[in-house]
């Protein structure tokens, strides 16, 4: 007879999101988690994959309570103080200083692969979370009492089942939940690099006709870049010798960091949105990509899921195990995160237009826009504070 285990919660997907989100709701509840991932589990030794990414105040608290922020090193998660952003096409710029905000940093660029190799090892010592690695599952049955995912060599029963399974996620199309997709018809190119002149401790980005370029500072003077622009000239990109994609790097940022060695190789991500039309149904619910992803260029997307995990775990730490499931709860959850993921999609959007947009008259209004939002405290020290997340 097939084996079928029994939890609380099931959580698919031990990515950033969904092994934080087990490791909050395990560590402030008794409830029984499992927690399946399609990919082997990963290993001390696995090559850096040379993903960064940007973390606020909210995302950094979350890995620190669950214990895993302070064991990160400086290589695996820097400090950034300030942010300096411009334009090609118009005399805009605008910087931003946490010192201006009583903060000592703006945030953290945080290592994925490292990040994610200390959440699946603090699972492994949680006792009521059991992970099941190079899990194979081929369909979800959902009845009164929960949901079955069957799977091989056994399938699991569960009262509440949670899709961090990221932008293409396989449960949230068996859930038949539609998702809003939109191709941005550009690549987000990552890799890291040395600069000659010393980062500052700055966040560079400078919005180029051509799409955005963000320069991220690491420890030991070394940056991660991602370079958002059109497919074609994406292709371009990398096919260009390391050498002359360097020189690129450093023409693009108006050499203000001077020459740029490449330290990596690069790698090509497709860049869309998408929008779930529902955060649930029955007993699943979605989780960061797997609910929404975003355009890369303002470094959000994986902050918003941290704040998804945050308010669901918010939700059901104090449930009984009868009312994971509620539709009250979840109805609660979704009104919650799915304004907030929206309105900052909505933003992506309009940032995005506006910058790929180079008619001369809208190139003035776009720098005086930037120059204004300079000088105006409060609505600057607010785009501050909501990118830190504080
Ligand atoms: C170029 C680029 C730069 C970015 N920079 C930033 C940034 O600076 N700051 C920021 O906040 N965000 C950034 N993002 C967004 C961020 O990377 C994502 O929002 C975040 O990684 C999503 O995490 P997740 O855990 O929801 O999904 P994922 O990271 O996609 O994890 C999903 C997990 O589910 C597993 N899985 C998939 N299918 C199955 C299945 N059927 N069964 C079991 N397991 C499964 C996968 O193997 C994976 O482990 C960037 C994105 C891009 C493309």
């Amino acid at each position: 007879m097939e084996r079928v285990l029994k939890y609380d919660v099931t959580v698919v997907g031990a990515g950033l999101i969904g092994a934080t989100f087990a490791l909050l709701l395990a560590q402030r509840s008794k409830l029984k988690i499992a927690v399946v991932e399609r990919s082997p589990a990963l290993l001390k030794n696995e090559q850096a994959n040379q993903r960064v990414v940007a973390l606020g105040a909210l995302a950094t608290s979350l890995l620190d309570e669950v214990g895993i922020f302070e064991t990160l090193t400086s290589e695996e998660a820097f400090p950034y103080t300030k942010m300096f952003v411009w334009d090609e096409n118009s005399n805009g710029e605008l910087s931003f200083d946490a010192g201006d905000y009583g903060q000592d940093v703006l945030g953290h660029m945080v290592d994925s692969m490292a990040c994610n190799l200390r959440l699946q090892n603090q699972m492994s010592h949680q006792d009521n979370i059991d992970t099941f690695y190079d899990f194979q599952t081929n369909d979800i049955l959902v009845n009164k009492a929960g949901a079955l995912l069957a799977g091989e060599p056994f399938s699991i029963e569960t009262k509440l089942l949670v899709a961090a399974d990221g932008g293409g996620s396989w449960v949230r199309q068996q859930a038949k939940i539609f998702s809003h997709r939109q191709a941005f018809g550009q690549v987000g190119i990552v890799a890291k690099i040395r600069t000659e002149r010393n980062h500052q401790q700055t966040a560079w980005q400078r919005f180029l006709g051509t799409g955005p370029i963000a320069v991220l500072p690491l420890n030991d003077n070394q940056s991660s870049i991602v370079w958002s622009v059109d497919i074609q000239h994406g292709d371009r990109l990398m096919q260009l010798s390391d050498a002359d994609f360097a020189d690129a790097v450093a023409a693009a940022i108006q050499n203000r960091l001077g020459r740029v060695e490449l330290l990596s190789a690069r790698k090509a991500f497709p860049l869309q949105s998408q929008r779930a039309e529902v955060y649930f149904k029955a007993c699943i619910v979605l989780l960061g990509d797997a609910a929404h992803s975003i355009h890369p260029l303002a470094g959000q997307g994986a902050n918003l899921g941290f704040k998804d995990a945050s308010c669901l775990v918010d939700l059901l730490q104090l449930q009984s195990t009868g009312s994971l499931s509620s539709a009250k709860l979840l109805g609660s959850y979704q009104r919650t995160r799915k304004v907030d993921n929206e309105q900052t999609d909505w933003l992506m959007h309009a940032l995005h237009k506006a910058y790929r947009n180079n008619i001369p008259w809208w190139q003035v209004a776009r720098g005086a826009g930037m120059r204004w939002l300079g000088s105006s405290g409060r609505l600057k020290a607010l785009l501050a504070k909501n990118a830190m997340g504080i």
